[in-house]
């Protein structure tokens, strides 16, 4: 079964997730709450472990800020001639990425979201049409992610989609819980490159390399200009020594994770 790579990765980061987040519903814990925890954890884990910043309630911007990985998100696809550049330089370099899809791109091109899984990288939720969420009823927030949940299922056979991405990063209190609701966790990014502004791929590169920084993550669109940019800002990051990582794997060492719904992990097969 194809889902099986990427079910196994997310089980695999989740289980590193601490035991007490994954009880079946969502914490929210006071910022006082939160400040005692991390002092309380950073004291007492090993420095590789429980150091990233403070989250920031529901939403992940970035992993742990002190280890040296960076995760490389692409938005918008997958449509062949965009997506085919930027999947196999990332092959090539022995990367891997998290790809937040449309899910009408998705149904028109199913092949290109399953060869996303295929190459070991992971996906996620962007909406089924890319509106701007925040001007929906709750209704039509729904089903947005409701349908392209449906078309990434219907390509590749994952049932447990978790990462969502708002179109635009346009999201609100509304949009944030529903997303909960469904068992989503919402992924921003800490490091744009405002490569869907026509910029070049100098210019992406230039912007990328120089906002690097330890758990960052970098949100890029499945453009040409990115493809282009993409070789430089790899070998960049690799000969400053930082590695690659996924989405749920950054999200495995952080300090306090994101919590999740535990019957939205467990495995379908
Ligand atoms: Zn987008």
């Amino acid at each position: 079964m194809k889902s099986r790579g990427t079910q196994a990765a997310f089980l695999k980061a989740l289980r590193n997730l601490p035991a007490a987040l994954i009880r079946g519903r969502w914490y929210v814990l006071s910022c006082t709450t939160v400040l005692v925890m991390l002092g309380f954890l950073s004291a007492q884990a090993p420095s590789e472990t429980i150091t990233s910043d403070p989250p920031t309630s529901d939403l992940v911007f970035r992993g742990n800020a002190r280890l040296r990985e960076i995760a490389l998100t692409f938005d918008d696809g997958p449509v062949p001639e965009d997506i085919e550049p930027i999947l196999r330089i990332l092959k090539e370099e022995g990367v891997s990425a998290t790809f937040f899809v449309v899910g009408d791109r998705v149904k028109e091109f199913p092949h290109l979201a399953r060869q996303i899984i295929e190459e070991g990288h992971e996906i996620g939720n962007h909406s089924m049409s890319h509106p701007r969420l925040v001007t929906l009823a709750n209704e039509g927030i729904v089903e947005e992610l409701s349908e392209c949940e449906d078309a990434i299922l219907e390509a590749t056979g994952i049932e447990t989609l978790k990462l969502f991405r708002p179109p635009g990063l346009r999201c609100d209190d509304r949009v944030l819980r529903i997303a909960q609701k469904k068992g989503y966790i919402t992924v921003h990014g800490d490091i744009t490159a405002n490569d869907y502004r026509g910029s070049s791929g100098g210019n992406i590169e230039e912007l990328v390399t120089r906002k690097i920084r330890p758990g960052c993550i970098v949100l890029l669109h499945m453009i040409p200009e990115t493809a282009e940019a993409l070789p430089e800002i790899i070998r960049h990051a690799k000969e400053s020594g930082y590695r690659f990582v996924t989405i749920p794997e950054m999200m495995s060492r952080m300090a306090r994770p994101v919590t999740v719904e535990e019957t939205r992990i467990r495995p379908t097969f």
